[in-house]
């Protein structure tokens, strides 16, 4: 068993090349998937002999948080910049303040729905506050004055169509996609479906996740199990997932929970136990009005 005296040891001496190692990764991908980094880092630091195979382990570990840091800072300066250009070039339509929590894959459902808004009549006063990506599909929030004639119908109309359309959508590039189940849910295509880790076995059953709505019982259940589990978690994990706040929102950091515990659980289907674990436990309550 390793003390942390020998971690903190490790992680200094073997610094540049944990960094090395994981820069170029980051650099080649801008999604963090488990098996593609497995790949990657399979027998990395094996000709470093003085180290036992527990060490080596230990820091294709740590190159693997470094690459995921790199990989999340790298996304999220990319989103800044997308939506800060889609609330410039939109601002008539969109608050200046709106949050927009999703892929930029789905970039092209919200400057569809601002191209609609504009089409409203003055009077509703609608404006784009924001979107999210919620259970798989993009959830846009419109503040208009419901009272005014006509305006509830022909917004709750446009983000149904907008949810439904992402539906079909990879949220990560934009191309055809559909809803893909594991720890978690969301619409990405083909292409980037290893991000998602080990599917459920209910994965290609469910087209639309409003429908789970009404079975509040099993989603419970299933949150229950989760929350039980994560209060297993090393609390190196834990504190990890805590630094990265605006990550934590964000589905593929649970990834790499699978990866900081997977080498106490390497044997036994990690990636399921602890992928499931910590989505649902982190999951909200599904709702039908949001
Ligand atoms: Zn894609």
């Amino acid at each position: 068993m390793m003390t942390d005296q020998r971690r903190a040891w490790l992680r200094g001496a073997y610094l540049d090349r944990i960094t090395e190692v994981a820069q170029h990764y980051a650099a080649a991908h801008t999604h963090f998937a488990d098996p593609e980094w497995e790949a990657y880092i399979a027998g990395e630091f094996g000709y470093l002999s003085e180290l036992s195979a527990e060490d080596q382990a230990y820091l294709r570990d740590q190159a693997g948080l470094e690459a995921f840091r790199r990989i999340v800072a790298a996304l999220s300066d990319a989103r800044e910049t997308a939506f800060g250009k889609l609330r410039d070039d939109n601002g008539d339509v969109i608050q200046s303040d709106a949050a927009f929590r999703l892929d930029l894959g789905w970039l092209s459902l919200l400057q569809h729905a601002a191209d609609r808004v504009r089409t409203y009549p003055e009077a509703w006063r609608a404006r784009i506050d924001g979107a999210k990506e919620k259970f798989g599909c993009l959830v846009v929030h419109i503040v208009c004055d419901y009272a005014a004639r006509g305006c509830r119908s022909e917004v709750e109309r446009l983000r149904e169509e907008v949810r439904l359309r992402s539906l079909g959508m990879c949220e990560i590039c934009g191309e055809s996609g559909r809803l893909r189940l594991s720890g978690y849910a969301k619409t990405v295509c083909d292409k980037h479906e290893p991000i998602m880790g080990e599917f459920r076995k209910d994965d290609g059953k469910w087209a639309d996740p409003w429908t789970w709505n009404d079975d509040a019982g099993r989603i419970e259940q299933v949150l229950e199990k989760g929350r039980a589990l994560i209060s297993e978690y090393p609390a190196e994990s834990v504190e990890l997932l805590r630094d990265m706040d605006p990550v934590r929102r964000d589905r593929r950091s649970l990834s790499w929970i699978a990866i900081a515990s997977s080498s106490r659980r390497r044997s036994a289907r990690p990636r399921s136990v602890a992928a499931s674990t910590t989505i649902h436990g982190r999951f909200p309550a599904v709702s039908r009005s949001c």
